[in-house]
């Protein structure tokens, strides 16, 4: 049992407590009782003090009786032990027991008489009883040896030195073996959880059926084991999803590479092959861009440098950073901003980039001559930024899937390169939108109609921190 344990702790404390209670308890008791004792003592010498004064003044009324004879009978009938000393006026003197050396008993009742005033070790307690018989003053001590009374408490005194320890050794190892009993589910748990590795993550730690706190902890420890276990299988699914996605354009540029050195060539069929080697280099380039922003976006959600940004300025560079895309397929961008400024708290790379990915789809998922619409709605406590499109749509059996990485819905343009604006996705467009829109605390809502086309909401709240609050105030009368 290591000292810093909590048995050990727990073992000390309840054997001190114990400890304490018992050494009070029995100075309880030992005081108490003293003192019932004594007071038992004291109430007998009263009561024989009484006895013996009205048995000397019935006596001393009787004519011709030798009163220290009767006295000295009297006291024959008490406890074999008991002194009696009675002084009178005019030279009366009484004392028991009488030895043939009274005065050495005299004297040694005298002494110890002396002690018990004195409040010292009594071995003999006297109590004093005065009375006046015939105008006389008679001054009566009556006593008797306490060492009765001193045997039964030093025998309990022994009982209690000799009996506490043993008790404090049996509580002791009691509650060693008691603590250690409710705290084996304790080290059950920290045993399971010791041998948890990434290669065991299903593993988890045993629940002891108590409903109580420690079976609280191992739940709490096994749901955060599910938590661990679900991001590490998304870490290697997206690892596998990654590696998987660069492959392709790998072999491309291999297998380009490797036909164009088989046998001589024209310069120009070299030259197309470069292309060729160049346009999958591209590809892979901006998947590993892609790749990058996403794992970032991942791990500096919360670090995000905000300030308080008006939306329609940042659409309205978007709108013009995608505008050649869409021009090249007649299709047109219609932008409804407001005229009122929708100042959100947000970092500007990352909304740019959320808009773009948006944006970006509506005009790849458009039939060449359609339409994108871009709106604002400010709400007071909301603005939403909706991005419109009129396009094929999204089937609903794809709907939930695609903020998954690496999720590509049939309808991609892969799949159907006439709609082809410029290089087909990796599926991590919408996934990176989302993280981004969860990073500033908004949602992104999607309606779509296969067939009619979709709807990008992006809600945020309008709600800024007061120093954000003061600069977008500053800066207000500017208008987009
Ligand atoms: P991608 O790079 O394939 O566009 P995204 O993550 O941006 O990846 O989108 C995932 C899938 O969602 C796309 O493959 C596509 O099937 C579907 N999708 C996204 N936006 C639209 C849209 N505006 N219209 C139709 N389908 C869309």
């Amino acid at each position: 049992m290591r000292y810093r344990s909590i048995r050990f702790r727990l073992t000390v404390w309840y054997t001190a407590v114990l400890a304490a209670g018992l050494v009070l308890f029995s100075v309880l008791v030992w005081v108490s009782l003293r003192h019932q004792l004594m007071a038992d003592i004291e109430r007998e010498l009263e009561g024989r003090a009484n006895r013996l004064e009205n048995y000397f003044r019935a006596e001393s009324a009787k004519p011709g009786v030798d009163l220290p004879d009767e006295l000295e009978e009297f006291c024959q009938a008490l406890s074999p032990d008991s002194y009696v000393i009675l002084h009178g006026a005019g030279g009366f003197s009484f004392e028991y027991p009488v030895l043939n050396s009274s005065a050495a008993a005299a004297g040694k009742a005298a002494a110890e008489i002396d002690r018990t005033k004195r409040g010292g070790a009594s071995e003999i307690r006297m109590v004093e009883h005065r009375f006046t018989l015939n105008n006389n003053a008679f001054d009566l001590k009556v006593g008797e040896p306490t060492e009765d009374v001193a045997r039964v408490l030093q025998l309990l005194r022994y009982l209690l030195w000799s009996l506490i320890p043993v008790v404090i050794a049996i509580a002791c190892a009691g509650g060693a073996w008691l603590s250690g009993r409710v705290l084996k589910p304790v080290q059950d748990v920290t045993d399971a959880a010791l041998l948890i590795s990434i290669e065991n993550l299903s593993d988890r730690v045993p629940v002891p059926q108590t409903g109580d706190e420690i079976a609280r902890l191992a739940e709490v420890l096994n749901s955060m084991l599910a938590r661990l276990e679900s991001a590490v299988k998304t870490l290697s699914q997206f690892v596998a999803d990654a590696s998987h996605e660069l492959r392709t354009p790998l072999a491309v540029i291999r297998t380009t590479a490797e036909l164009a050195l088989r046998r001589g060539r024209t310069p120009e069929s070299y030259r197309e092959s470069l292309h060729d080697v160049v346009r999958e280099a591209e590809r892979m380039t901006r998947l590993v861009e892609e790749l990058l922003v996403l794992a970032r976006s991942d791990a500096e959600v919360a670090q995000m440098p905000r300030e308080a940004l008006d939306a329609r300025e940042i659409l309205q560079d978007v709108s013009a950073e995608i505008q050649h895309l869409a021009d090249s397929r007649q299709i047109f961008i219609q932008t409804h901003l407001g005229e009122t400024a929708a100042t959100i708290s947000a970092n500007r790379p990352a909304l740019h980039r959320l808009f773009l990915v948006l944006l970006d789809n509506a005009v790849k998922y458009s039939p060449a001559g359609g339409r994108v619409a871009v709106s604002i709605q400010n709400a007071g406590e909301t603005v939403a930024v909706s991005i419109q499109d009129f396009g094929r749509g999204i089937p609903k059996t794809d709907l939930p899937r695609i903020f998954e990485r690496f999720y590509r819905a049939d309808t991609a343009p892969e799949t159907t390169p006439v709609t082809l604006v410029h290089d087909a996705g990796h599926g991590l467009g919408l996934p990176l939108a989302e993280s981004i829109a969860k990073a500033h605390g908004a949602f992104i809502e999607v309606e779509s109609a296969e067939g009619q086309g979709s709807i990008f909401r992006v809600v945020f709240s309008a709600r800024l921190a007061e120093p954000e609050r003061q600069i977008a105030a500053a800066k207000a009368p500017a208008r987009v």
